[in-house]
């Protein structure tokens, strides 16, 4: 892969008066920044066998275990060199993989102007077993994450937290190679850093200001020349800072739910909110939105991470119409996924998505169309949900979940139209007993 030098950009004005919403786009936008920073390492190194195998050159065909089929050749939709993160299929080399058994080194780290309060292991439980079970749950049991700590204590940092001169949207370097170097100096006699895919750092939560102010939570993935340990590069790496409670009354169970998302990019997903927030896709992934009540992936992120079988994704390429079941995505089994493409580097996909599982805020159950552009970058708005009710308000009022987009989904009798391109998808009606629909794809 190409590397490429990104240019930081401008940063745009925030938008609306500092409340929570604001102060939570603008951090999310600089962690965005962060994220694509992070990229600007990505080259031929890859982490492609899931471990971070020494020097691995390997271009392979990348960490994940796609499920595809020759019919499903119009729907891989593939990135343009300059992106540095994509929604293309499938994903680049570098980042870890997102099926079978992934082991996270997680490490509880402090400073000597911030210690550590409490019990590290306390600080561990803010995100274990949730994180795991949200796998576990979204990619049907295909991944098995097993989060380890090998050293159960905080570990001390040998310079104060004001030291590294971590900021928001702060890059990889200086601050943060001078951090990972001091964390796999300060580990490194207690653990074996080959025998990881991935490191999670739960830093302290008064390393910083509070998460409503600022958060600092960022990851670095595909990034192969990170500080080195054991042989390999702590190429894919999160950190998760202050998550402090916002007083929406969700925090106590959704709270974790940063880490999740921050381990999506650790797998190669894209930032679907942007500089105006969430409201590209709303709450219908969590790396668009990961406050509030729990929410999934989209079935694109699924099929991207391997955790949808070919059988289970169709391919809309051919001209005519054509009838396709769709069962809910949050259920295992049965078909999941309906991609029509545009041309090499986009598509529109279609979905059923209820109340069910990690999609604990659905109000209106219902067929979920989206457009997916693989040439834009993360945090530019690479997805877009089409809402089927415009300027409704949505059908929620739960805290932190996009209003707008809550009652986009499409129901039967309902249809979407690209006239210029002479696309049309129409809900058909519910089939069978087990909740699935019936949806028409209709191509000139
Ligand atoms: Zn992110």
């Amino acid at each position: 892969m190409q590397v490429t030098r990104m240019q930081p950009q401008p940063q745009r004005p925030r938008r609306g008066s500092p409340g929570p919403l604001g102060r939570r786009i603008s951090r999310r936008r600089l962690a965005a920044l962060a994220c694509v920073t992070a990229l600007t390492f990505t080259a031929s190194t890859s982490a492609g066998t899931g471990r971070l195998s020494p020097g691995a050159t390997t271009a392979g065909a990348g960490p994940i275990a796609l499920s595809r089929t020759s019919a499903h050749g119009p729907c891989m939709i593939r990135a343009a060199r300059e992106v540095q993160m994509s929604e293309g299929i499938p994903t680049s080399d570098g980042y870890s993989r997102s099926t079978g058994t992934v082991r996270a080194l997680t490490l509880m780290i402090d400073f000597s102007d911030a210690p550590g309060e409490g019990k590290a292991l306390d600080r561990f439980r803010e995100f274990f077993p949730q994180t795991r079970q949200w796998f576990r749950t979204s990619s049907y049991g295909r991944l098995d994450y097993r989060p380890e700590t090998p050293i159960p204590a905080w570990l001390r940092m040998p310079r104060s937290f004001r030291e590294y001169g971590i900021e928001r949207g702060a890059p990889f370097d200086p601050g943060y190679r001078a951090l990972v170097q001091d964390i796999v100096a300060a580990a490194d006699p207690e653990v074996d850093f080959r025998r990881y895919d991935l490191l999670n750092v739960l830093v302290t939560p008064n390393a910083g200001p509070s998460a409503l102010d600022t958060v600092l939570s960022v990851t670095f993935a595909g990034n192969p020349e990170a500080p080195r340990a054991d042989g390999v590069p702590v190429a894919n790496a999160s950190f998760v800072y202050s998550r402090q409670d916002d007083g929406s009354g969700s925090y106590g169970r959704t709270g974790y739910r940063v880490l999740p998302h921050e381990n999506g990019h650790v797998f190669g997903l894209p930032d679907l909110y942007t500089a105006e927030g969430g409201g590209a896709v709303g709450h219908w992934d969590i790396m668009s939105e990961d406050w509030g009540a729990n929410n999934d992936f989209l079935g694109w992120h699924k099929w991207k991470l391997g955790w949808l079988d070919a059988s289970q994704v169709h391919c809309a390429a051919s001209p005519g119409t054509t009838e396709y079941t769709l069962t809910p995505l949050a259920r295992a089994g049965g078909p999941k996924l309906v991609v029509v493409p545009l041309n090499g580097r986009t598509g529109y996909a279609v979905e059923l998505r209820t109340r069910a599982g990690n999609d604990e805020s659905v109000c209106r159950p219902g067929v979920l169309i989206y457009k997916v552009d693989a040439a834009v970058d993360t945090g530019m708005g690479p997805v877009t949900v089409y809402d089927s009710r415009h300027d409704s308000g949505g059908c929620t009022r739960a805290p932190n979940v996009h209003a707008e987009l809550s009652d986009a989904p499409f129901r039967a009798g309902e249809t979407f139209r690209d006239a210029r391109r002479g696309i049309v998808i129409g809900v058909v009606g519910a089939v069978g007993a087990d909740g699935g629909v019936r949806v028409r794809v209709t191509r000139e």
